[in-house]
Formats: C-alpha cells, structure tokens, sequence
C-alpha cells in the first residue's frame, strides 16, 4: 500500500527523520513507536503530503497514481477532531459526505461502526473527547479508506475511553483495513499492531513484526527512556 525508502526530514539544523523507510502490506496493523520528538508525526505528515520531505521517496499504491489521487483512498487523523459543535454526530457525518461527494448511507454504518448510534441525534459540542475522537474515525472511515493513519488517536483519553478507541481499531482491521498508527505508548503497540517501526530522535531503532521487538536491543534503550519520562 505505501512503501517508504531512505526518507529524511531537516527542519533547519534540526533532522527530525533520518532514513527512514517502510514498506505497508495490506491488512496489516503498523504503529510507529517513539518517544516525544522522535519524528512520528513528521514521518505521517511527509506520506500525506502536508510536509514536504528533504529527501528520500515514498510511493502510495505501487506508484501507480498520483499523490492526490492516491490520498482519496486513504483515512488519517492526525489532528484533534474537529466539527461543528451545534449540529449533531450525524449532521457533521452528512456534511462530510455531502462535501465527498460519499453516499449517505455510509453515515449510519459508520456510526454504527464506532459504537455512535444511540447518540447519533447529540451536539457534536456535549461529547466527550472519546467520543469526538471515535466520530472522527467514522468520519475518516465514511470513504472505505484502503488504510487508516491515525496519530496518537488515545492521546488525552481516560482509561475506558483508550480500551474503546483501541477495541475500534482492531474491529476495523479485522475488516480488512490497513492501519497505521503513531503512538508514545508500548503497551497500545502491543496491544493493537502487528508490526512496528521504533523510532529515536528521527533514527529507526527496529523494524518488523511487534512479537520480535522484545529481543531487540532498541527496544530495551527504548524501554528505559519511557519509563523515565513517566
Ligand atoms: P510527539 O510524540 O511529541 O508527537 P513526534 O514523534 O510526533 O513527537 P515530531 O512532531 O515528528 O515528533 O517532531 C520531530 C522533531 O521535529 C521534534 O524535535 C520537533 O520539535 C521538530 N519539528 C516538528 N515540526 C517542526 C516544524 N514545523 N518546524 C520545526 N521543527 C519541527
Ligand atoms: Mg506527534
């Protein structure tokens, strides 16, 4: 689905991604794993062209379109959700459509999807962020995206709120969706991805299935730095 080689990403002195490179098979479930600053949320910027990289490639779908057009088959989040606050969960999911050009019907599914239903006829403004977040997702979802991109989508959520998203998320690949996922947290990469890229200051640290991680000496360096930051 996306195939990412050698890319690097200098903000003046500063190289946020250093040679980073990833290849996205379809169905899989991959987190981007690192601490703060470690480059996760410039890789996921570069591959949906709102950074431009300094050097490096990437290629969606085999190369065979367009950026643009490749990015209509793609879901992300990488922003807090964002709608308007006095129409409802299901009045902001038409709106999306409507400016898609989606069929409607997608809304109820989706609502549906991320356990949104029964409040469907709710204020976007009385949700909480849990919620917000989950109709984010339905709204990401509404297009039937090949891949799902998703940035510390737990990131401000109480505990229930996190096991929800994470529960959304498996269901969602469990349906064939490709997802790819920033997060600081091992535990939600254990938990939800098969695969993982670890980053540190820019620099991949692993690379490879999530159940191979714990031999991996970038893991341990990983490991304690997390926990020191705690
Ligand atoms: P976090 O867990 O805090 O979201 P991250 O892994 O997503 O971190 P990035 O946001 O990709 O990290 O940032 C990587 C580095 O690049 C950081 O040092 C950050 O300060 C720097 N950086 C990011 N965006 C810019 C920018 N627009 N201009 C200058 N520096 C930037
Ligand atoms: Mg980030």
């Amino acid at each position: 689905i996306l195939s990412i080689k050698n890319l690097n990403k200098r903000f003046g002195s500063l190289q946020a991604v250093k040679n980073v490179s990833l290849d996205i098979q379809k169905g899989n479930v991959y987190g981007i794993l690192g601490p703060n600053g470690s480059g996760k949320s410039t890789t996921l910027g570069i591959v949906l062209n709102v950074v431009n990289k300094t050097s490096g490639e990437y290629s969606w779908f085999g190369g065979t379109m367009q950026t643009h057009e490749a990015l209509k088959k793609v879901g992300a989040i990488i922003e807090r959700p964002n709608f308007y606050p006095y129409m409802t969960a299901r009045e902001n999911l038409e709106l999306v459509c409507k400016i898609k050009g989606i069929n409607n019907v997608k809304v109820h599914e989706k609502l549906e999807l991320v356990g949104l239903l029964e409040r469907e006829n709710s204020k976007f403004s009385t949700f909480s962020l849990g919620m917000k977040q989950r109709l984010a997702i339905a709204s990401a979802l509404l297009n039937d995206p090949e891949i799902l991109i998703l940035d510390e989508p737990t990131n401000g959520l109480d505990p229930q709120g996190i096991h929800q998203i994470r529960d959304i998320i498996k269901l969602i690949a469990s349906q064939g969706t490709t997802i790819l996922l920033a997060s600081h947290l091992l535990d939600e990469v254990e938990k939800v991805c098969s695969h993982v890229l670890i980053l540190r200051k820019g620099e991949v640290l692993y690379s490879g299935r999530v159940d191979g991680m714990s031999s991996n000496e970038g893991f341990f360096e990983l490991q304690c730095e997390d926990s020191s930051n705690l």
